[in-house]
Formats: structure tokens, sequence, C-alpha cells
């Protein structure tokens, strides 16, 4: 595990230890970067601002970001190899979705920067003779990116490509927890030749550490952020001593609504899906579901069923994370009414020593209880009868979150109806998580500031200024 600064790589700091997750052993450690180090990161980044890659062209940016991808593509195992190492996720996970997105996200900007279009207008003018008003877009600067351990490799990739399609520097601080990958694509950034200093990677902790150094940085012009809401507060306090502009992709509460008329079989495996992809940990997945009542005894029964058969799942991050998952369990049992799982499995092998926690449905509880309204982050979803659709939606945009919701129906009317009145960023019909690297991705209230995605990334990244010449 290194760090990578001004085009080298260094190894200094205190090291931290690396545990797997799936039998809690120490496997590695990694280098605590210094106040020192991530100074040099930040000032090898203004540097690399000013070098050579201020004049690389959108097409030369491009034909850059698909070299990074080919590599990524060249050390495919490696990368799954790595990432399953260092969060416990199954193989078929890192595979299909983390390293694959990882290389499309490159691919996408490559491909979406060269089709950029600039801007213009003819202004008339009193003498007759007209303006010409032209945008340029110039990149922010230096950009920090801070990313967390549910998906390392893709939310660190999502944030890098586009800002450096747009010719920013990076600084980037991966999480803690899951070092591994980020390591392994300033290898891949070194040989696709990418300027010395244009990313830079710095390792440590968030608060009092690297994190909170690089986001306080007078020499960080912009910080792109994905993790826990509070931590997206601190990060805007450090931001906002000069004005940074931030994007943030922040928790959420996610609701599902399942409606009479749905084809339960799919609003079952959907769920199943929504709820228990990566054990709960991903930002976008199920923590409530709303049944309308005539189908809810059948729905749970079957959703119940259906955890009660999840074998190819994976463990809690740490222990901290699986303490904090089992609390909640905890009270919830004791409140409601356990359906399916409930605690920590047992395996009879290596894995004991492991965070694991059984996918795991509860019902009965009271809509303010923390299981129902704070963000578990969990194989856990809890279940709740509504009558009417104003009721369903009245109980979907409750609560202090709006990343995502997910709408179960067999009426064409109802899915237009509902979809746009939830409170959310994203809302998926009759699938979930089936994304299009184009369309805006964030949330609404403490669930993100600003969207990325497509050329919601491109405008973040990127400062458009206008130019008029009086002709
Ligand atoms: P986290 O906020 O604890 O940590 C995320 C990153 O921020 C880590 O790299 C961490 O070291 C750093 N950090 C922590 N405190 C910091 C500080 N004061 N200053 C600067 N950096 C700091 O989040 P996590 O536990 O790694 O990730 C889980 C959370 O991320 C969940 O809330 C989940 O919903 C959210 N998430 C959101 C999205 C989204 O797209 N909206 C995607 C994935 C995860």
């Amino acid at each position: 595990m290194r760090h990578y600064v001004g085009g080298g790589f260094d190894t200094s700091g205190d090291p931290f230890p690396l545990v797997d997750p799936a039998n809690g052993r120490t496997v590695g450690e990694a280098p605590a970067a210094s106040r020192e180090l991530v100074d040099r990161a930040v000032v090898a980044a203004r540097r690399a601002l000013r070098g050579p890659w201020a004049s690389w062209s959108p097409a030369e940016r491009s034909r850059m970001l698909h070299r990074i991808a080919d590599g990524i593509e060249r050390r495919f195992e490696e990368f799954v190899a790595r990432e399953c190492a260092d969060t416990g996720k199954p193989r078929e996970l890192a595979s299909t979705v983390d390293v694959p997105r990882a290389i499309a996200n490159f691919r996408s900007y490559a491909d979406l920067l060269t089709g950029r279009a600039e801007r213009s207008w003819h202004t008339p003018t009193p003498d007759g003779r007209g303006a010409l008003n032209y945008t340029v877009h110039k990149p922010l600067g230096v950009v920090a990116v801070i990313s967390p351990w549910n998906l390392p490799l893709l939310l660190l990739t999502w944030k890098v490509a586009p800002a450096l399609a747009t010719g920013n520097t990076v600084v980037a601080k991966p999480s803690e927890l899951t070092p591994g990958t980020a390591c392994l694509l300033a290898e891949v950034m070194a040989e696709a030749g990418v300027p010395a200093g244009v990313f830079n990677l710095v390792h440590g902790e968030g608060s009092g550490a690297a994190g909170q150094w690089l986001t306080e940085h007078p020499g960080v012009d912009a910080v792109a952020f994905t993790g826990e809401s509070r931590t997206g507060t601190s990060i805007m306090r450090a931001a906002a001593e000069r004005l940074a502009p931030v994007s943030f992709e922040l928790g959420g509460k996610n609701a599902g609504l399942v409606f009479a008329d749905a084809d339960l079989e799919q609003a079952v495996g959907g769920t199943l899906r929504s709820a228990f992809t990566h054990s709960g940990q991903v930002c976008l997945c199920t923590e409530r579901v709303y049944v309308q009542r005539p189908v809810f005894e059948e729905f749970t029964d079957a959703l119940a069923a259906g955890a009660g058969t999840l074998s190819e799942y994976g463990p809690m991050i740490s222990a901290a994370h699986r303490d904090k998952v089992l609390g909640h369990l905890a009270k919830a049992a004791a409140d409601g009414e356990l359906r399916a799982g409930g605690g920590a499995p047992r395996f009879g092998d290596e894995r004991d020593g492991g965070f694991w926690v059984e996918p795991t449905v509860l019902t009965g509880l009271a809509e303010d209880h923390p299981a129902v309204r704070e963000e578990i982050f969990g194989p856990v979803v809890h279940l709740a009868p509504f009558d009417t659709e104003e009721e369903a939606l009245a109980l979907a945009n409750a609560g202090p979150y709006g990343l995502a919701a997910t709408v179960w129906t067999g009426d064409v009317s109802r899915a237009h109806r509902v979809a746009p009145a939830l409170d959310v960023g994203i809302a998926w019909v009759n699938t979930w998580n089936l994304r299009d690297l184009r369309t805006p991705f964030g949330g609404v209230k403490a669930s993100g500031i600003g969207r990325e995605g497509g050329d919601h990334s491109l405008d973040f990244f990127s400062e458009p200024m206008n130019v008029c010449v009086k002709l």
C-alpha cells in the first residue's frame, strides 16, 4: 500500500492495520499520510495545473482516459481480488459490478468529453454590428476526491474520471478501510502516462487526519465527496472557510413502494436484490418497504422466505459497523417482529471471527423507530402496510433523507404519477439500480448536494466562462 504523490510512490507515515472483514484477521497495513505529505500532494497537483497538462486538448485527455480504462481491463483479476480482499464482498459482485463500472466510468467520460458542445450567441447591439458571446469551460483546479469503503473503486473513479476529463488535477483519499484498489489505480495511471502530479493519492483516516487536512487545505479548489451525511457537514464547514464548491453524495434511507397491482414475484425478487446486495452496504439499497395492505402478508412471507435462503452474501466492513447493525437489530427485535434473520450467522469455520450479519426482515415497528428512520447500511429491511397512494407517498417522503426509491406497480399511469412525486434524486419503477451513466445521479435533503453523472459531472468539475467580443 503506497501513496502516490507528484508521479512517485511513497510509503512514509505511521502504518495502520488492514483487516479482512470475512474472518477478522489483520492481513496487512497501509501508511497514514502526514500533514506534510498531504501538503506535498496538493502542491504537486497545483504545479501540474501549470505544466503540459494545461495544454492537453479534450481529444488527448479522452485518449488518456481510454488508456486508463485499458490498464484496469488488463489487470482485471488483480483489481477484483484486491476489492474482495478489502471489502469481503463476493467475487461475483466485484467482477460484475465494481471493476466493470470503474472501466465504464473512464470510457463514458472519455466519450462524453469529445462530444461536448460549447455554446455561442450572437447578441444584437444598437450600432447593428452585434457581439459574439461564447462559453469556455475551464477546470476548477485542484480537486480533492474523498471516497467511502462500500464500492471503493467504483465510487473513486466515478469522480476521478470526470475531474480529469475536464482538465483538473486530483488528490484522492480513499477510505482507510479499503485502500487497495486505489493503489492499483495509481499504478495504472503511471503506466498510462498520466503526467506527474495530475493524479495523487494519499492514505489515512478522515477526521483529524489526511481527509480533514485535505478538505481544509487552501490549495484545494473543490471537494467531491461520497460518504455519510454528517461527514458531509464537517467537510462543508471546512470548505466554507474559502468558499470552495462541493459535490456531495451522502446517506440514504431508501423506500420501496409495492402496490397490490404489481407483479408480486418480480417485486419480491427486486426487493431481495435492493435490500441485500452487498449485504445492504450500497447507498441505493432499500431499507424500508411499504406494501399495499391486500398483498402485505403474502409479500412479507415471500420476502422473508427469500431472505432466509440467501447464501451468497458478504460480511459487514468492520467490527464497529457490525456492532452498530446488531445494536439496531437487538432494539428492533424487542420492539417489533423478526420475520427472518436478526443476528450473526454461525459457520463453524474461520468466518466466525468475521463481521457477518444475517439478511434480516422486520415488521411491526413505528415510523419513528430508529431502525425505520436512521440509515443502518446493513442487510436489514422493515416492511409496513399502507392503504392509499397518498399514504404511500407520505410515508416514503418522510424522514431526513432523499436519495432513491423504488416503485412496484402494474399500472403505468400510477407509475408516472407516483415516481415524480417522490422526494428523491432517483426513482426506479419495476426495477432497481438500473443505471445509465449519462443520467443525473445524487440525492435531495440530507442525501446530497449537486448532481453527478454525464454532463452534470462535467458541469460540476468545470467553470463556465463567458467571453464577449464586440463585432
Ligand atoms: P464516511 O463518511 O465515514 O467516510 C467516507 C470518507 O470520508 C472516508 O474516506 C473517510 O476517511 C473520510 N472522512 C471521514 N471524516 C472526514 C472528515 N472529517 N474530513 C474529511 N474526510 C473525512 O462514510 P463511509 O462509512 O466510508 O461510507 C458509508 C456512507 O457513505 C453511508 O452513509 C452511505 O450511504 C454513503 N454513501 C453514499 C453514496 C451516494 O452515492 N449517495 C454512495 C456510497 C456510500
